[in-house]
């Protein structure tokens, strides 16, 4: 890597701790998806001054989107001096609700021991202002560079991306020919490569009974003891067999290298609120529950599926009466890109640079905004790479370390110069 950039990312070092902080006091909660326009609109006059043009972008129609809460994305792209490619780095400005149990203010910013602290510090707004750092610097040392340089600061990827990057990618933003490589600065530590995320297979399962009175319900049939045996039969035939199934993806937390279910809700018979006045006793016909499936790379979703579907189907035949519905409530087919793909060995070797070690290579748990990238857009050459420790994301005085967010805005850098001067073929 080029020392000058290393050199003009350090001397933008308190720079970067003030964009943070300013980024930080947009409170971008969402839900309901608040302050997204003069967010977007402040990262839009910051890049205006490095030569960006500018695509203000509302996902009309977008689940959340109104008037009060538009769902605004910025699109900032910056032209080099001849054709090559375009890199783009993609950062999301919405955080989650701050919680309790906070002892700085989450909207502040405040600066201590070495650390930004706020409601999305690490999740993401220290990655986006690494990423626009980053580009900075490599504009400072390059300013006659090859291809184009992308910026987009995207809404609700905490509600699944649907106003933001899913919808950018529905209308051309993410096709290959306009963009080659995408980095996403998510948390997830400056030495480490985020090649993808498992898959999500969220249903709605329902059983089904005989309203009747309470003190004879034998003469009803009760949905609720229907569910609790779907939930017996999960924990003694399907969770042993899911902690055994592990897969080749390196997934961080290893707890997370194997298939996991998790029961996110449960609900049956009359409400539990019993204000104003008392419930009448009721035999429950109705009983749901939400079950969230992570499933593996060496997993198929019609498998995933029909191993949830089989055992409903084999209550079917043990218990009198059983009837059951089950919907599918959200889909995300598991994705990791390739190590040895271009933006993968860009980023993995300016961490050898920065570092001078190995990059490890992790995929997340859970989801975000690459699947949109990939699934819609068909763009594949994505990873994330970002500064801030994953587990912070969503807690109490969430922070990020200022030296990681100046290290890891060094091998953004030394990143996107090896994707736009690559030798031609
Ligand atoms: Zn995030």
């Amino acid at each position: 890597m080029d020392g000058r950039l290393g050199d003009a990312v350090a001397a933008r070092r308190d720079d970067l701790v003030a964009l943070t902080r300013e980024l930080i006091r947009f409170p971008t909660i969402n839900p309901p998806g608040d302050q997204y326009g003069p967010c977007v609109e402040f990262v839009g006059r910051r890049l205006a001054l490095s030569g960006f043009s500018l695509d203000f972008v509302r996902a009309y129609g977008s689940p959340g989107d109104t008037d009060s809460f538009p769902r605004m994305n910025l699109v900032a792209r910056r032209e080099g001096v001849k054709p090559g490619p375009c890199v783009h780095f993609n950062s999301h400005i919405d955080v989650v609700e701050p919680g309790q149990d906070w002892t700085v203010d989450p909207f502040e910013g405040v600066v201590r021991d070495g650390r930004v602290y706020g409601r999305g510090a690490c999740d993401m707004k220290g990655g986006l202002a690494a990423s626009i750092i980053a580009v900075e610097a490599f504009l400072s040392v390059f300013p006659e560079f090859p291809g184009a340089i992308e910026i987009s600061a995207t809404a609700d990827e905490e509600s699944g991306g649907f106003g933001g990057v899913a919808y950018l990618a529905q209308h051309g933003y993410f096709s290959p020919g306009r963009v080659d490589h995408v980095i996403i600065p998510e948390p997830l530590n400056k030495d480490r490569v985020c090649l993808g995320h498992r898959g999500v297979w969220w249903a709605e399962i329902e059983t089904f009974g005989e309203i009747a009175h309470g003190s004879m319900p034998f003469l009803g049939d009760c949905a609720i003891r229907h569910m609790s045996a779907v939930l017996q039969a999960f924990e003694t035939e399907l969770f042993p067999r899911l902690a055994d199934r592990t897969t080749r993806m390196p997934v961080v937390p290893p707890g997370a290298r194997s298939s996991t279910l998790n029961i996110n809700g449960i609900h049956g018979g009359q409400t539990d609120d019993y204000r104003p006045g008392l419930p009448s006793p009721n035999v429950p016909d109705l009983c749901r529950a939400t079950i969230d499936r992570r499933f593996l790379i060496e997993e198929k979703l019609s498998d995933v599926r029909g191993e949830v579907i089989a055992i409903l189907e084999g209550l079917k035949h043990r218990r009198p009466r059983f009837e059951y519905r089950i919907n599918d409530v959200m889909i995300v087919e598991p994705l990791m890109t390739s190590p040895e793909s271009p933006v993968a060995e860009a980023i993995a070797g300016a961490i050898r640079d920065v570092f001078d070690r190995e990059p490890k290579y992790v995929v997340s748990p859970g989801t975000y905004d690459q699947k949109h990238i990939a699934r819609i857009g068909g763009l594949f050459d994505c990873i994330a790479y970002g500064p801030g420790i994953l587990d912070l994301a969503h807690r109490p005085d969430e922070w990020v370390g200022i030296d990681d967010m100046v290290d890891a805005a060094k091998v953004m850098a030394g990143g996107l110069a090896a994707l736009l001067f690559v030798p031609a073929k």
